[in-house]
């Protein structure tokens, strides 16, 4: 696996792939582990998570820096996401054992029953690149917490990262096989999907590799979650601030250099204050820092790979040819580098790659809507159903909106984003299942009911 620094080109490491008997050795060593693993008690396996997060605060630059080497995100945006993978740990450490308290139930007379919640066993976790460390964390903090082990099969471009990920748990002293890194291209997850010793499978990425994954879990009869892509829609009503709207919704296009599943790709203003939105957001979005990734003064790096660059100016171009205009942007910079520069795309035609598709790069499309049932109708208009962020100063207004709109989660008045309290995840192609907060940690669990008389 080569590791290419999307800012320079430059291969800046190589890495050997894993070959079938390390990976038949891993998956040993997995299922050894999960039958010590699981007997742990609860307040152990917290703590040991607890001190999962002190070991990544205690080294949050090196780790920072590895993700931004290996796909490019901005320095300042690496190293809140390792501070966010500490929260996701603290947050388990301290609530697992809240979540998972036995549910008691009404019992016939001189019986007592209950639902416990068993770990399953070996998982495998699929995971992309855009966040190499938080998704991982994502699954990792409250599946192990939980009593289950953990096989990563990570994005072949941030082997890096990986191994970082295996070495928080072992410096943090979780025993040899809890958590693993298999170094595997994607040709080769079916087999270890497959593997009796594998008990259930977690992916977040695209829509492709989450139906590959989920037809072989299923034939498997393996449970899954799927965490795919997004389309998600910003909506700003006619009563909008629109200074705010304008500032977080620059955000939420560009952070990360727009490649996020919940990044907002569609802009849908009411016609009365579409002018104004419109020309703010032009000025914001060409303020944005655009380049060396490890300035701390750097908001927009290059795009991950070379290849996903061209993939997505191949989106803009075929939108600009059936109609859409380019506001700003729409031409990769010249020079070293997958750097594309923040774009927005207006008078964006219906059915254009950059209507229907996912759009991961920092491409906004804006739409003008002539009232409020317009403008429901355009954010439902998608395949996809991750998130969605409405705008508005009537917060029972907002309220009423989101329920009208499909997807796994709505923010009125705020950025859509994965925080720890709350349960994240999608509908229709956005995949299945949730992470985080409560309905996270049960997903792989055996729900146990045990009667005793
Ligand atoms: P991707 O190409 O689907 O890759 C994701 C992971 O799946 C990688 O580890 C990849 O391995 C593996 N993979 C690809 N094809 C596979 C197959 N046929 N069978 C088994 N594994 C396979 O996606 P990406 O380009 O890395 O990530 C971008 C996508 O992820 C976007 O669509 C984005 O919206 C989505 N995403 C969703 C969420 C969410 O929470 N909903 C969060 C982040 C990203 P290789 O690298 O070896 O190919």
């Amino acid at each position: 696996m080569d590791v290419v620094n999307p800012a320079t080109g430059e291969t800046v490491e190589t890495y050997e792939t894993d070959s079938s008997a390390e990976v038949e050795a891993k998956l040993d060593r997995a299922t050894d582990a999960f039958e010590t693993w699981r007997d742990r008690p609860l307040r152990e396996r917290e703590e040991l998570l607890a001190r999962a997060g002190e070991v990544l605060r205690e080294n949050k630059h090196e780790y920072a820096e590895t993700m931004t080497e290996e796909m490019g995100k901005p320095i300042s945006q690496s190293i809140g996401e390792v501070e966010k993978c500490a929260w996701v740990c603290d947050h388990y450490a301290e609530h697992a054992s809240a979540y998972l308290e036995p549910d008691g139930h009404p019992s016939p007379p001189g019986t007592r029953v209950k639902t416990v919640y068993d770990p399953l066993g070996p998982v495998l976790a699929v995971m992309p690149w855009n966040f190499p460390l938080w998704q991982v964390f994502r699954f990792a903090a409250p599946y192990l917490v939980a009593g289950n082990v953990g096989l990563l099969k990570h994005a072949s471009n941030v082997p890096g990262s990986a191994l970082a990920i295996e070495e928080v748990f072992r410096e943090a002293g979780f025993p040899e096989g809890v958590f693993q890194t298999l170094l595997i291209p994607s040709s080769a997850v079916e087999d270890v999907l497959v593997d009796h010793r594998v008990r259930a499978a977690t992916l977040t990425g695209s829509g492709p590799a989450g139906r590959a994954v989920a037809s072989t879990a299923g034939d498997n009869l393996k449970k899954t979650v799927l965490e795919l892509g997004g389309s998600d829609p910003f909506v700003v009503l006619d009563d909008a601030d629109i200074e705010a709207a304008v500032e977080t919704g620059t955000w939420a296009r560009n952070l990360n250099g727009g490649q996020s599943c919940i990044a907002a790709k569609r802009f849908i203003v009411h016609t009365d204050v579409y002018d104004a939105f419109v020309d703010r957001f032009v000025s914001e979005v060409e303020a944005l820092v655009v380049g060396d990734p490890t300035d701390e003064d750097t908001d927009v790096g290059p795009q991950a790979r070379a290849g996903l660059m061209t993939e997505l100016h191949e989106q803009v171009e075929a939108s600009v040819e059936a109609g859409a205009t380019v506001l700003t942007g729409g031409e990769p910079l010249d020079g070293d580098g997958a750097f594309y520069p923040p774009t927005v795309l207006a008078d964006v035609p219906e059915g254009c790659p950059a209507d229907t598709e996912e759009t991961f790069g920092p491409v906004a499309s804006v739409y003008e809507v002539d009232d409020e049932a317009a403008a429901i109708e355009k954010a439902n208009d998608t395949e996809f159903g991750l998130g969605a962020s409405v705008w508005t100063e009537d917060r029972h207004r907002g309220e009423a909106i989101a329920r009208r709109i499909d997807a796994g989660c709505v923010y009125v008045n705020e950025l859509v984003k994965s925080d720890p309290r709350v349960p994240f995840g999608g509908i229709k192609e956005s995949g299945y299942g949730r992470e985080l907060s409560e309905p996270g940690i049960k997903e792989f669990v055996n729900r146990k009911t045990v009667w005793v008389n």
